[in-house]
């Protein structure tokens, strides 16, 4: 009897490719693949396990039969979005920067520890607002284990990270047990700190290039030019905090791959520009950052009902809060902040600078920041490009194929194109007439995996 089971069992099993390779096909949406060509109104995208097999009008992709179909005629997909700046050490809420408000009973030891120990509420965050990937620019060493276990966690975008950054300004108050800040004090800290961190593999060395004392700035551009050094020495990229338009020119002449923030303190000029396109610099704008700290010092920030589904939960309602502050709990950076000048169209008019002059921009939120949501707040920051002046098309490929030149992962990630992985988002609306559809999310795919279906 024994031989006819196995048989039975046998002629049972579908053959073995189809079982190990399951097809989807997604047919009807509008496709906006993110390589610089028009829409593909109705059309059919075909993933096969993890990868996008095929993409283009329905007509010309056949459907093998056994596929999985499923219909999304009226809708709009597009590659995941990809954020190129985030911190996971913060929550994004109230209580994430000590050195901006400090309240006694939301202790920053706590907030980062409860991060670390239940890192899912803030990983999951990004997959409903349609982030598939981002990068961690800065933070505890434990970011590297986030980053290791993320590439086929369903419940996690796919993480590149920096590790801890190389400041040559310490905060002391964010400083637990020596992280997340190591004191790039001069140049042979910066050889130093390089050789230390590189065992870990961080996909970019992260520099905050702060300066302190009006006498600092040669000893700080010293120290900065010898990590930099350093780290292409060992084939790592450099991505620089340098918000100033002179700190932002020294960085970038000192060998800066990456300009993580705008600068917010004057216009760019045409020798920045120039020098910023000839030596392929990725410009990360972060804008909403500057816009939160301002809105939340004015107790003018606001979450709407996208924002709360697709951010940390409890996280937007830990601003009610702010109300209840007595004038002498807000002191400091958060007292500056309730009269600093709006820099908004500073920032808007540089980003169209940059843009214009043909240099990459990878749209980046520093999400983590007191304001900033872990997930929604890359929405804000499409809508604050497109307010800048580009049109919505643009800002989607720097959120997407831009991103991907970000993480050096464009063979994989960033457009929807035969081959690469199947991380795409399908929407309700249409972003490219509006680009707050970005909001209207029904479907995300990481991996060619379900990772978020609207309700
Ligand atoms: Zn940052």
């Amino acid at each position: 009897m024994l031989p006819t089971l196995l048989a039975l069992l046998l002629q049972a099993s579908p053959p073995a490719t189809q079982a190990e390779t399951p097809v989807l096909a997604l047919v009807g949406a509008t496709a906006f693949d993110g390589t610089g060509g028009p829409p593909i109104p109705d059309a059919t995208v075909l993933v096969a396990g993890s990868r996008l097999r095929a993409v283009g009008p329905r007509g010309e992709v056949d459907v093998p039969a056994g596929a999985q179909v499923e219909e999304v005629a009226g809708k709009f997909v597009l590659p995941g979005l990809i954020d190129g700046h985030v911190h996971f050490f913060q929550s994004g809420g109230l209580y994430a920067r000590p050195d901006f408000l400090e309240v006694p009973d939301h202790p920053y030891a706590k907030t980062v520890a409860s991060i670390r120990e239940k890192p899912a509420p803030y990983l999951t965050s990004y997959l409903r607002a349609g982030v598939t990937s981002v990068v961690d620019v800065g933070g505890f060493s434990w970011i590297f284990d986030l980053r290791d276990r993320s590439e086929d966690d369903p419940g996690s975008p796919r993480i590149a990270a920096s590790g801890p950054l190389l400041g040559t300004y310490v905060a002391p108050k964010l400083q637990i047990d020596g992280e997340p800040i190591w004191d790039l004090r001069d140049e042979a800290a910066g050889r130093a700190l390089v050789e230390r961190l590189a065992p870990r593999k961080p996909d970019l060395v992260k520099i905050w290039f702060v300066v302190r004392q009006a006498d600092g700035f040669e000893a700080s551009r010293k120290a900065v030019a010898a990590a930099i050094e350093a780290a292409h020495g060992k084939g790592l990229r450099v991505g620089v905090h340098a918000t100033e338009l002179e700190t932002a020119r020294a960085a970038v002449s000192a060998g800066a791959d990456v300009l993580v923030h705008s600068v917010d303190d004057r216009p760019v000029d045409e020798a920045f520009l120039n020098l910023c396109r000839e030596r392929k610099v990725l410009y990360c704008p972060t804008i909403v950052v500057s816009e939160s700290y301002r809105r939340v010092a004015r107790g003018e920030w606001t979450a709407d009902a996208f924002d709360r589904a697709a951010s940390p939960e409890g996280e937007a309602d830990t601003f009610e809060r702010w109300k209840a502050l007595k004038p002498e709990e807000i002191r400091g950076w958060a007292q500056q902040m309730t009269r600093a000048r709006d820099r908004l169209p500073l920032l808007q008019a540089n980003l169209l600078a940059v843009h214009e002059a043909g240099i990459t921009v990878a749209a980046a939120t520093d999400a983590g920041n007191t304001g900033t949501l872990h997930g929604a707040s890359m929405h804000r920051e499409l809508a604050l490009m497109v307010g800048a002046g580009l049109t919505p098309a643009e800002a989607l490929v720097c959120a997407t194929r831009n991103g991907a030149i970000l993480m050096k992962r464009e063979k994989d990630l960033g457009t929807l194109e035969p081959g690469k992985l199947a991380d795409l988002v399908v929407l309700d609306g249409d972003p490219l007439a509006d680009v707050s559809n970005t909001k209207r999310i029904r479907l995300v795919l990481k991996g060619g995996k379900v990772v978020h279906r609207a309700p």
